[in-house]
């Protein structure tokens, strides 16, 4: 099929920023390919960049305002049964219904009731906007995101070591390593493009490369070394690395002395943390970690990766602080093919961050309890902003169970298949006085909103992504919205637009009158010094520019702390061995991990309407043949999952990837959905949930009657395959 436009843009999913040419015909995206001379894929996609499009022209889209027909009261509401319980409205009645219900929440109980989530797959301008309206018409800085969800534990970690918190060096220098650690990520399948740089340093460049991961993933037969630690025991490793490093006199003095602090004390502190007391608590033998040690210090550069298996833990900034320690003692930070890097997850999880997405920052970071940076923030929006830090997605939860939140505005979340323990969001979500969705698709959780506001997706907008590596790149109009659906920036305008004239300060929506998405932009990178080199011209030119890019001639920063480090020197932490999360005992004796596969994407709302769900089309449980044996259980038998929180039914996976003892579940299904059996306990820094490790049992379970393709076997559907594993 000839394409009548082909559309240069980024890929949606995940963190990697996939460059993407989208080919159209007849208002429909029918394929997509990559250039080959443009980063940072270089002409590579993996299967979701490929073949995932289908969901934008899918016909379940929302594709106009919707209104319930019900009131909902609070610790009433109800999820919606079908289109008969909406009723469609214009845009000015939905957005008038909304603004009237978040000002009469603000009027009886103070604008702190309302939260607001933004979007780590909506682009960098419909996030400043989201966190502009809230902070600067309704007037909390009660937003957040899910990257407290996925790498709060890291943002905590490297902002007290560092004073930064994202990514330090580019995809580009992966293909150069000498020697790299890959920890508590399954690149393979959560950065695909990713992994194909990192395999390539391995079998072309020779680099040796240490995973350190409890399952056994793909990466794991490139590995020079593999420690195959215990779940949850990632400070005890990393710290009697650095015993090793620091009683071989391994360490770089060179670097201690000229950029770090802490450094005596830190090492007083190791004294004890010997790889013998971790073989005890890691299981991972001491010779290993001595080798691993050698490995990682005796490289000239040598550089750290890590996902969600560090910072999904209610000890994931101890986790990121015994990795940075690492770093920091050999001096492997600020050169090319060192750093600290951990891989983020969603498309533009980083941009929403740097969009001022989160509860206590504006734009890149800039702290909005400092009282300069908020009157620049003050005089350019015309608004009085509040001036202490907001709540987090996870406080939001236990806020209404206190009275404290009575609504919810939901920018593309889907909080029931996001939040640790389904049940007890659920009955939060029910408790709440008004709950808004803005989004591309009903999901479990705005089937329970008053107001439903349908967005453009990706492939329907201009805009920015920032990847994983601070790049800045562009989505492009590919194909028109379905029926009325609209940009998320251009709903958030006209919305500010109707509350400020409800308001009585119509003087403030003259801060407001954004024709496109650039003009968002120009805005941006007026109030953030380290996006003021990048403009919308600079971008269709160049492809991407990474930030901090502080002037239209500087060239972009590929790596970070050349010179210095934020905060100044580089931190020591010392890092005590405990542990907070829910270990198996009698009653509950296996540990579930969760985590995501190849084929599909989050809480499955784009990638479960797509092709991509016939190629994984169901739950599975992974668990170790030696487990399976002792409860009867083969590949494709139906199991029953349980945890204190709740129960779920899927179909073994039985697999030497996984160790004896722990059982891994991947959380895209709903209709098995992982987060019914996690746990609500948190990282005390961070606020991350851990879903690493929490307590469940397994039995055997008769195939649900409700679920399609329960009489099908397992093995041989799309690409589940009969598993190996170690
Ligand atoms: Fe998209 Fe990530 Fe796959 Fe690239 S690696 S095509 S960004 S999902």
């Amino acid at each position: 099929m000839q394409a009548e436009s082909i559309i240069r843009s980024t890929c949606p999913f995940c963190g990697v920023g996939c460059r993407v040419d989208l080919h159209v015909r007849g208002g429909r995206i029918f394929r997509a390919d990559a250039p080959f001379d443009v980063a940072p894929n270089y002409g590579r996609l993996c299967v979701k960049g490929r073949f995932g499009w289908d969901f934008v022209g899918h016909p379940t889209r929302l594709a106009y305002p919707l209104v319930r027909r019900t009131l909902q009261t609070p610790g009433h509401r109800t999820p919606a049964s079908g289109p008969e319980d909406w009723r469609q409205v214009s845009w000015d009645e939905a957005l008038a219904t909304v603004a009237d219900r978040l000002l009469s929440l603000a009027d009886r109980f103070g604008a702190d009731s309302i939260t607001a989530n933004a979007c780590a797959k909506a682009t960098n301008e419909d996030n400043y906007l989201l966190q502009k309206y809230i902070r600067g018409v309704i007037g909390t800085n009660n937003v957040d995101h899910c990257a407290r969800l996925c790498h709060a534990g890291s943002v905590a970690g490297l902002q007290l070591a560092l004073g930064s918190s994202a990514m330090s060096n580019s995809i580009a220098e992966m293909s150069d390593l000498e020697c790299f650690m890959v920890t508590g990520s399954n690149t393979t399948e959560t950065h695909p493009v990713i992994s194909t740089f990192l395999k390539q340093a391995v079998e072309r460049k020779g680099a040796r490369l240490i995973v350190a991961d409890p399952r056994q993933t793909e990466m794991t037969q490139f590995a020079a070394l593999w420690l195959r630690h215990r779940p949850g025991t990632d400070t005890a490793l990393f710290n009697a690395m650095a015993n090793v490093i620091v009683s071989e006199g391994l360490a770089n003095q060179a670097f201690i002395a000229a950029r770090t602090e802490g450094y005596h004390a830190y090492v007083a502190d190791l004294a004890g943390k010997t790889p013998e007391w971790a073989e005890q608590i890691t299981g991972v033998p001491a010779a290993d970690i001595r080798a691993a040690a050698r490995m990682y210090a005796g490289a000239k550069a040598a550089a750290i990766y890590w996902g969600m298996g560090i910072s999904q833990s209610t000890h994931g900034s101890d986790n990121t602080l015994t990795l940075t320690n690492l770093a920091l003692l050999c001096g492997h930070v600020g050169r090319p093919g060192t750093g600290l890097n951990p891989l983020r997850g969603q498309n533009n999880v980083q941009g929403c961050s740097d969009s001022g997405g989160s509860p206590g920052v504006y734009t890149a970071y800039q702290p909005l309890t400092d009282p300069a940076v908020r009157a620049k923030f003050e005089a350019a929006w015309g608004a009085t902003l509040p001036d202490k830090p907001g709540l987090t997605t996870t406080e939001f939860v236990d806020g209404v169970f206190t009275g404290r939140v009575k609504g919810w505005y939901l920018m593309g979340e889907n909080p029931l298949m996001s939040e640790p323990h389904q049940a007890h969001a659920r009955e939060a979500v029910e408790q709440l006085e008004f709950l808004v969705s803005q989004d591309i698709f009903f999901n479990e959780t705005n089937i329970y909103a008053d107001v439903i506001l349908p967005a453009a997706s990706f492939a329907e907008q201009e805009g920015t992504f920032t990847n994983t590596d601070r790049r800045v790149q562009r989505v492009a109009v590919a194909v028109p919205p379905p029926g009325e659906a609209r940009p998320d920036w251009q709903i958030l305008t006209d919305l500010a637009h109707v509350t400020l004239k409800k308001m009585g300060r119509p003087e403030a929506a003259a801060s407001w009158s954004y024709t496109s998405a650039s003009d968002v932009w120009e805005e941006m990178r007026r109030l953030t010094p380290d996006f003021w080199g990048i403009d919308y011209e600079r971008l269709a030119r160049e492809h991407g520019v990474h930030w901090p890019c502080p002037a239209p001639d500087h060239p972009g920063t590929p790596y970070l702390f050349e010179q210095e480090f934020p905060r100044g020197r580089g931190k020591f932490w010392p890092v005590a061995w405990k542990t907070d999360s829910e270990l198996p005992d009698d009653e509950y004796p296996f540990v579930l991990s969760t985590g995501r596969v190849l084929y599909h994407w989050h809480g499955g709302t784009m990638t479960r309407v797509s092709s991509l769900d016939a190629i994984w089309p169901e739950c599975t449980v992974e668990l170790h043949p030696k487990d399976a044996e002792r409860l009867a259980v083969a590949s494709g038998d139906w199991v029953e999952v349980s945890s204190r929180r709740g129960s779920i039914t899927a179909r073994a996976l039985v697999t030497g990837r996984s160790p004896r003892g722990l059982v891994f579940v991947p959380f895209h299904f709903a209709e098995a959905a992982a987060n019914v059996l996690t746990d609500v306990r948190l990282d005390a820094r961070a606020k991350i949930p851990d879903y690493k490790v929490c307590a469940v049992r397994l039995s055997r379970a008769e195939p649900p009657q409700d679920r399609p393709g329960a009489d099908v076997p397992l093995i041989g559907r799309g690409a589940i395959k009969d598993p190996v594993g170690q």
